[in-house]
């Protein structure tokens, strides 16, 4: 028998070409975003991501994209359409990179290569700061304010923000919520108003006919409904994408699932011991979690399987919790974890289950207390 001939050294990995052109888009969307005029030459890593992809197509025998702006367009497609074949990459056939000429959630996802809280805590340099300077003043509750204001306000008006930087607890990170602003784009003003949307209380933007403004978080819980409409002329600021990305998104389960849990009259705490975990639960041989919003199960696996979330000894449970929008949105999502990284199969220290499993576990501990 003679073995298949293994792909030659030369060709890329599929994988990382993929996560190569989700980090130039999202570096190309940073450009065009920040308001200067885009000038040439294209991000690095989108030029890298045609020639590896024009490899893998070669190799395959499909069509290449011809260009950057060619390459950017196959970028709008679901994966299931394009002809490179793509065996190996996390992604799922009906997510695109780009919606709307904005990066999506799987693009967040795919190209910063981590998608998570706690990696982008570490390596953001603001959210550092955030960390650093309330341990220094050992000022938990300035913590959890800032990242409260983060998730309930990923959008707020000039004047709301002063006013919120008035409460003791923001003003000790005053600068830093201000660095985590920027304004309202251009984009988002019509008829001298910015829209917000009800469901996440973020911008509404138009789409290219200048008629219909859609809410563009892609979690939104409620994204057709119709939010506050701030008089452009008072200034309106919008939460930093990546912000909204880590923080925002998956914070809204965060906030959901501890105020469920706060109505079983249980103590319940967000990110204790400056986000040791994102939730515990119970005063006594308390219950942890990690709450994760993360759209594709693959793609958690694999980061869970790099690296867990540390458990400490006197916590009798631990859990990694799905979010209910990423569990409706994929019917098999925990058993597809769960059979992707084993590390979190019941038995284990640390256990995967639903915003709805957790919160059922929690209500039979505290029935069976009772
Ligand atoms: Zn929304």
């Amino acid at each position: 028998m003679i073995d298949a001939p293994s792909d030659p050294s030369w060709l890329p990995i599929p994988r990382v070409a993929v996560a190569q052109l989700a980090s130039g888009i999202l570096e190309y969307a940073q450009q065009t975003a920040s308001g200067d005029a885009f000038r040439l030459p294209y991000p690095a890593n989108l030029q890298l991501a045609l020639d590896r992809l024009t490899l893998l197509a070669w190799h395959q025998g499909a069509p290449a994209p011809a260009s950057v702006v060619e390459l950017l367009q196959l970028a709008q497609e679901p994966f299931s359409d394009w002809k490179i074949d793509l065996t190996g990459t996390d992604v799922d056939p009906d997510e695109a990179l780009l919606i709307y000429g904005r990066p999506t959630a799987a693009c967040e996802e795919l190209g910063s290569l981590r998608g998570d809280v706690e990696g982008e805590i570490r390596e953001n340099a603001l959210l550092r700061a955030v960390m650093d300077k309330s341990r220094a003043h050992n000022a938990p509750q300035s913590y959890i304010a800032f990242r409260e204001l983060l998730i309930r306000q990923p959008a707020i008006a000039a004047m709301e923000l002063d006013a919120r930087l008035a409460d003791p607890d923001l003003a000790l990170l005053a600068d830093e919520v201000r660095q985590a602003y920027v304004e309202a784009p251009p984009e988002a003003m019509a008829d001298g108003v910015i829209r917000t949307c009800g469901g996440c209380s973020g911008l509404r933007l138009p789409l290219d006919d200048d008629r219909t403004w859609v809410c563009e978080d892609e979690t939104c819980p409620a994204p057709g409904t119709t939010g506050t409409d701030h008089p452009a002329s008072e200034g309106v600021w919008w939460l930093r994408r990546e912000l909204r990305t880590f923080i925002t998104a998956p914070g809204r389960a965060e906030l959901r699932i501890a105020d469920a849990i706060g109505k079983l009259g249980v103590s319940v705490a967000l990110w204790p011991d400056f986000d040791a975990c994102d939730i515990a639960v119970f005063a006594e041989r308390p219950w942890v979690a990690d709450i994760k919003a993360w759209r594709n199960p693959v793609r958690l696996a694999r980061r869970l399987r790099e690296r867990l979330f540390t458990v400490s000894p006197e916590a009798e449970r631990a859990y990694v919790v799905i979010g209910q929008e990423q569990v409706k949105a994929h019917p098999r999502y925990v058993a597809r974890l769960r059979k992707a990284c084993p590390q979190v199969r019941p038995g284990q220290r640390i256990v995967a289950v639903s915003e709805a499993e957790f919160i059922g576990a929690v209500k039979r501990r505290v029935e069976a207390e009772a």
